[in-house]
């Protein structure tokens, strides 16, 4: 099967100099493999969601001639798909559904002892994984604790081309970037969330449906999003999905080693000039300065694609 891989950006707001480096790695990489790129917009949380940002995502991609071989996906358009594959692990018992509020879960935390503490997430308690005992559904989750023990012995090292295996309750992957990776899936986010008790879709369920769907061999995106992979290894799995190739890009950190992120009040890339925004994306990303002054925004995008090679060689 052929390369393909995608850009799949959350319209909460303008691309800026963090997230151009997501974009262009991930084209870079389908490029430098001769394969499709696609973008898909990722606007399954509407009150998160800024009015018109996704259309304003794909022209700033296109002032920086990164255009996609298709034409873009729009998540909000493909809830029948999530159902779906909702249902799918409904039948077998995969999902099931929970009653907690955000504040029965933090009761349940305080009475575990597990105290808040920041960048440290806690699993979910657990409290409505033998049943609802007499409350109202609101919320779908994945049976993570149990899918992993169940499939645990039949995913193991010794499986040489296994995409990932657990061993001692840990989850093991590979990332082209980073190399081995590991997460305790039970201990930092056990059974997570697939729809939300708003209705809305959760995004772990939504990415790795519309992977699947899309074809997408290869996953290119930031590293605040490597922590996510096990979760959707194990769904794509539970689904019956192919897995993809993982590689988590660098991010760009503020003065205070914050991501760069619109919370920390990142500008949106200024368009005046696509070749200087791709330039520092492409430094962000190790790769050699391209541009002579007045050179084509297409030779140095071809200029970065042969260095991708490199690159990635000096990463591993
Ligand atoms: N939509 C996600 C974000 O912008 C990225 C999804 C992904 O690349 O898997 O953070």
């Amino acid at each position: 099967m052929g390369y393909i891989g995608r850009f799949a950006p959350s319209p909460t707001g303008a691309l800026h100099a963090g997230s151009l480096v997501a974009a262009l790695a991930s084209w870079l990489d389908a490029r430098a493999h001769g394969g499709r790129w696609l973008v898909r917009i990722e606007d399954i949380d509407p009150p998160r969601c800024t009015p018109g940002a996704g259309d304003f995502i794909l022209t700033q991609l296109a002032a920086c001639a990164l255009q996609p071989d298709a034409p873009p996906l729009w998540q909000s358009q493909r809830g029948a798909l999530y159902s779906q594959a909702l249902a799918q692990l409904q039948a077998a018992s995969w999902a099931y559904p929970c009653a907690c509020t955000r504040k029965d879960i933090e009761a349940a935390w305080a009475a575990q002892g597990l105290a808040h503490q920041r960048h440290i997430e806690r699993p979910y308690p657990g409290t409505c994984r033998q049943g609802l005992h007499g409350r109202s559904a609101r919320a779908w989750r994945f049976r993570t604790v149990e899918y992993e023990q169940k499939v645990a012995p039949a995913l193991t090292r010794q499986a040489q081309a296994a995409p990932f295996f657990i061993a001692e309750k840990t989850l093991h992957w590979h990332d082209r970037r980073l190399g081995a990776q590991q997460q305790c899936l039970a201990q930092s986010v056990g059974d997570f969330v697939l729809q939300r008790a708003d209705g809305l879709w959760a995004y772990q369920l939504a990415v790795v449906v519309d992977d699947a769907a899309q074809g997408v061999t290869h996953i290119v995106r930031g590293a605040d999003l490597a922590d996510n992979t096990p979760r959707q290894l194990l769904l794509q799995h539970a689904l019956g999905a192919p897995h993809p190739q993982y590689l988590h890009s660098p991010l760009v950190l503020t003065a205070d080693g914050e991501k760069l992120s619109k919370q920390h009040g990142a500008p949106a890339l200024d368009l005046s000039d696509p070749l200087a925004a791709l330039q520092q994306a492409a430094q962000a990303l190790g790769l050699p300065a391209a541009a002579a002054a007045g050179m084509k925004l297409t030779d140095a995008l071809a200029y970065w694609v042969a260095a991708w090679g490199n690159y990635l060689q000096s990463a591993a």
